[in-house]
């Protein structure tokens, strides 16, 4: 089963409709996906600003209620005074992940790092914004990969780095490499990196970015999981299809066994989640 990893709420007012969801993403070539829930108020988009903490959680749930194939993000700052109490509400309400997007503070912000420990707690992933970031402020400094080498220091955290870090896709590459050597020369690191690869890289550097993640030398085969970045509103499948056959045509010239390529397209996920 294909999945996508990465799609985004972003109208309150929407009412949540998990059929229609599920019947955009079976035209698109998915039976499931991972869903973000609306913004954080400090956030800049405007989607999640007059919602409190409740109704974001309550409105991701009812997104993906009745099904086992629409999985609930919820969107953290961590930041906020009531993070900490957020993440408990989040895991009652049934969430099975978090969403940050680091825009104002460094990865290894000592704020952060606390809140991503009691997350790794939970058992529970991470799925980081990293790369260039759209929201017309000076925030690229937040989103360099090596910035999350920071999270070594963070026990059993599963985290994810999106956009295949675009346009930072070799540092990115070169961050899995040096988890990976940690992990190997100390006992004491034990999160795990994967790699979300949303576009965020334009097409012409599609081909080269995912030939060098598979090429490097690096096992990065259960690590990888693709997403469209839509919007659940107004899923796009025709976008995210066109994505996905491009994807699947360029893994295969690389020369992935068709079992990698559908972990890549969908089981790597279960992984991260579970
Ligand atoms: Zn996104």
């Amino acid at each position: 089963m294909n999945i996508d990893g990465h799609i985004h709420i972003c109208d309150l007012k929407a009412k949540p409709k998990p059929e229609k969801a599920l019947g955009d993403l079976a035209t698109a070539g998915f039976g499931g996906a991972i869903i973000i829930s609306l913004a954080p108020p400090t956030f800049f988009i405007k989607s999640g600003k007059d919602a409190s903490t409740g109704e974001r959680l309550e409105n991701v749930m009812e997104w993906c209620s009745g099904t086992e194939n629409l999985f609930p993000f919820y969107w953290i700052d961590p930041l906020e005074e009531k993070a900490m109490r957020q993440i408990e509400k989040a895991i009652d309400g049934g969430i099975l992940g978090f969403k940050i997007i680091c825009d104002r503070f460094h990865p290894g912000d000592k704020k952060a790092m606390k809140v991503y420990r009691a997350i790794a707690e939970t058992g529970r992933p991470i799925l980081f914004h990293s790369g260039i970031l759209w929201d017309g402020k000076s925030s690229s400094a937040y989103n360099r990969p090596a910035e999350f080498e920071a999270l070594l220091e963070v026990q059993n955290l599963r985290f994810s780095l999106a956009h295949i870090s675009w346009p930072w896709c070799d540092e990115l590459i070169a961050l899995y490499g040096k988890f990976s050597n940690a992990k190997k020369i100390r006992d004491d690191v034990t999160c795990e990196m994967f790699v979300d690869t949303t576009p965020g890289t334009p097409e012409i550097y599609r081909r080269d970015a995912l030939t060098k993640l598979f090429s490097a030398g690096y096992d990065v085969r259960n690590n990888v999981f693709f997403g469209s970045d839509c919007t659940i509103e107004d899923y796009n499948t025709k976008w995210a299809s066109e994505w996905i056959s491009r994807d699947t045509e360029i893994l295969k010239t690389i020369g992935l066994p068709d079992g990698d390529v559908s972990k890549i397209l969908g089981g790597n996920i279960l992984n991260f989640i579970s």
